[in-house]
């Protein structure tokens, strides 16, 4: 039997529900809720990115902003449009597209936005929050959280408590975070990475599994066991197939697992949609703050 397929469109629309509503209340008390995209350069991957989020933020009713610069932009010239993005009260999310080019000091420039504004985690103050699950300022990064949300909705709210979940990748943007996002919901995790002894053995023995590791179609049905749902973060190209796929061998592995989620279509489709809600509660946010 195949397993069953976790599209992410649903779960995509239902947080577009979400987040549509809390925009239409903002714009009602005069709230336009807004994200300033910063990019340097013109790659390939970040526009892409960059015109689904901004389809996706626009039908939410979030305003999108693009502050371009030339990929040889110095590091003050990026250091100041971040600063004033800060203090502009029209702006409630910012986004700096990594990585950036070569020459700039990324953490330093991902240090210049303000915790309040930082939609994807990209402080290490939110990181600090995201790991000791303290609520404070800044959010979790878009594709950590989307995991979650992959996981509620297919799963349901109680679904991932007690349950023993492998993350395979501990980078700080998915693989770590995931992990704490699932251990915070009562999850029992182990976060595995390149290092890890006998990763079949650890992956067979959860119910859920979070491929993260970056190695397209490398993970196959050898790491898993009947009953397990799959959530495969991972995107790239497969030269074998010529198309997208994800890190898992989802031909393989299907015939396996009861759940997996599909690439492209999966959550990647997901991660936009989770980007628009965090602009609209750090503008929900930033108004409490402003009527204190
Ligand atoms: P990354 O920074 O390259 O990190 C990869 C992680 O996987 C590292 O922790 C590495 O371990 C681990 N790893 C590598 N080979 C492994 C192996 N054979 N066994 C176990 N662990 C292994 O990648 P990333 O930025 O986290 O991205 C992961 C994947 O998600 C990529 O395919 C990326 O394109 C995709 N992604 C998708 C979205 C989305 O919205 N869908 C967003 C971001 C990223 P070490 O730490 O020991 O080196």
């Amino acid at each position: 039997m195949s397993a069953q397929l976790l599209k992410g469109a649903p779960v995509a629309a239902a947080l577009g529900e979400k987040t549509s509503a809390k925009c239409a209340a903002l714009r009602e008390k005069g709230v336009v809720p807004t994200l300033a995209i910063v990019r340097a350069g013109e790659r390939a991957d970040d526009l892409a990115y960059e015109r689904g989020a901004k389809k996706r933020c626009e039908a939410c009713g979030i305003e999108v902003k693009t502050l371009a610069f030339p990929e040889n932009v110095s590091q003050e010239r990026l250091c100041r449009a971040l600063t004033s993005l800060n203090a502009d009260i029209a702006i409630h999310g910012i986004l700096l597209m990594r990585p950036l080019p070569r020459g700039l000091d990324e953490q330093a420039l991902l240090g210049c936005i303000a915790p309040e504004k930082d939609v994807d985690c990209a402080t290490q103050l939110a990181l600090g929050s995201v790991c000791t699950g303290s609520g404070g300022p800044g959010f979790a990064p878009c594709t950590a959280q989307a995991v979650i949300e992959m996981l509620h909705f297919y799963l349901g709210e109680n679904g991932i408590s007690g349950k023993r979940a492998a993350v395979i990748g501990r980078s700080r943007v998915v693989g770590l975070p995931a992990a704490m996002l699932l251990q915070q919901r009562d999850a029992t995790v182990t976060l595995c990475h390149s290092k890890t002894q006998d990763l079949a053995a650890v992956c067979r023995g959860c119910s859920i599994v979070v491929a993260a590791c970056g190695r397209t179609e490398s993970l196959g049905p050898e790491l898993f066991a009947p009953g397990q749902t799959v959530i495969d973060v991972g995107i790239g190209w497969s030269e074998e197939k010529q198309k997208l796929c994800g890190d898992v061998k989802t031909d393989e592995v299907s015939g396996i697992v009861s759940a997996i989620t599909p690439v492209p279509g999966g959550v990647g489709a997901v991660t936009t949609a989770v980007l628009a809600l965090h602009i609209a509660e750090a503008a929900e946010r930033l108004l409490e703050a402003a009527e204190r």
